[in-house]
């Protein structure tokens, strides 16, 4: 039996205990059908955020206002959320109102698609009132009751039905295939926070470009944010870029970008509101590819990139089908033979050179620094102060300046 399952059950068994229903819905049970790997086990229960939260020692209330509280319980995160209904959403104006259910049917019905509208009891007996067990054999992604007006409800559906795609290599039933297309715009309403989520996800799918495919294929794609203006030839780019070769969202992003020829690339990350972080290393990883498909790889090269950002450079290649083991095999070998790793490796530093050519401090010295790194990864010059003393001197010597 699987762990993860085996674990949940013991917070099913406590709800139970303290006479509330409660089973583990969403994509733990879909996964677990599927035999895929479960990453976290969501609980659905007829017990109230504050019911829940008196009886578990360890919990966040993350997502109150839905209902929804996270139980720590023997190191492991549960989201555990009341059951509900979708009306709740519409009805703000009578906030007064019950906003829980009491069945778990009633939860079921809110939920995107059928194969995630399965519940599991404790003892492995499955609710699938919509026939998510025959969707998952037919390898179909089917919307639980009428596409359009789910998608209507909440347009990040349309998303999460190409992102679904993406990770399950499911195929959209007729109907919701459909309703994707007639509801297309209506994802212009989402943020771009959800939207970056949804397609972060796709990307790293294994079926990404089935994904991206079904996207263009309903006009989806062309309603994200900066991408209405994308010839349909730049889009048959787009999927057949085999993101299976990238290990990292940033090596996603950067091939997604790169296909699309994406053209202020920095506009694109600031208005897809990208941490600073995946900014600076997306748009690191662009530049660097655009250079090394033109110029093969060098040990100061490499010792520039850093063996870490050459390896993702090289998987970038191999999704974009360019011939590159070669070139991989000498940027290792180039890796291999480095004298040195980083600048702090350099067994001289800006007081040494002070001393020897007695100077005031100033910009010179990052000058200096540069010229003894570049020379040392080389294999010009000897890391060794002595060594590097003596060159440093005749360096000065023979011209004042460079
Ligand atoms: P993952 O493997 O990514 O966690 P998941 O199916 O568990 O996949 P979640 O986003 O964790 O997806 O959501 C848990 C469950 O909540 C879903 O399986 C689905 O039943 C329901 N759900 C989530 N988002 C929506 C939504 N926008 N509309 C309807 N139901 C949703
Ligand atoms: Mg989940």
């Amino acid at each position: 039996k699987n762990r993860a399952i085996e674990q949940a059950n013991a917070v099913l068994y406590l709800l139970e205990r303290a006479h509330y229903q409660a089973y583990i819905v969403g994509g733990a049970v879909r996964n677990l059908l599927l035999d895929l790997p479960i990453h976290d086990v969501d609980i659905a229960t007829s017990a109230e955020p504050d019911e829940v939260m008196s009886l578990f020692q360890v919990t966040f209330p993350v997502g109150i206002e839905h209902g929804t509280v996270v139980v720590r319980y023997d190191h492991v995160d549960y989201e555990v959320t009341t059951f509900r209904s979708e009306s709740e959403y519409k009805d703000f104006r009578h906030p007064e109102q019950v906003r829980f259910v009491t069945s778990l049917e009633k939860d079921l019905a809110r939920r995107d698609f059928t194969v995630n509208a399965i519940a599991m009891n404790r003892e492995g007996t499955l609710i699938d009132p919509y026939n998510g067990q025959a969707d998952i054999q037919r390898q179909v992604l089917r919307s639980v009751g009428k596409a359009s007006e789910r998608f209507e409800e909440d347009p990040l559906r349309i998303l999460r039905a190409a992102r679904f795609v993406a990770q399950l290599n499911f195929s959209p039933d007729v109907e919701l295939k459909q309703a994707m297309q007639a509801k297309n715009f209506r994802i212009r309403k989402l943020s771009v926070e959800r939207i970056y989520q949804e397609m972060t996800k796709l990307l790293a799918g294994r079926w990404a470009a089935k994904g991206l495919h079904l996207l263009m294929a309903t006009g989806v794609f062309s309603e994200l944010p900066l991408l209405c203006h994308q010839s349909p030839k730049q889009n048959h780019e787009v999927v057949k870029i085999d993101y299976r070769e990238c290990s990292s969202d940033a090596e996603r992003w950067a091939a997604f970008l790169l296909s699309l020829d994406i053209k202020d690339v920095k506009a694109f990350l600031k208005a897809w509101r990208f941490s600073r972080k995946n900014e600076n290393q997306v748009q690191f990883l662009i530049k660097q590819f655009k250079v090394f498909t033109k110029k093969e790889w060098d040990a100061y090269a490499v010792y520039q990139v850093g063996i870490e950002n050459v390896r993702a450079i090289e998987r970038l290649k191999k999704a974009f089908h360019l011939r590159g083991e070669g070139q991989k095999q000498c940027a290792e070998a180039y890796n291999e033979r480095l004298p040195i790793h980083s600048r702090k490796e350099l067994k001289v530093n800006g007081n040494d050179l002070q001393q020897w050519l007695g100077r005031k401090p100033g910009p010179w010295i990052q000058e200096w620094i540069i010229r003894i790194e570049a020379a040392v990864v080389k294999g010009q010059l000897v890391n060794d102060r002595v060594a590097i003393k003596g060159w440093v001197e005749s360096c000065h010597k023979q011209k004042k300046k460079f």
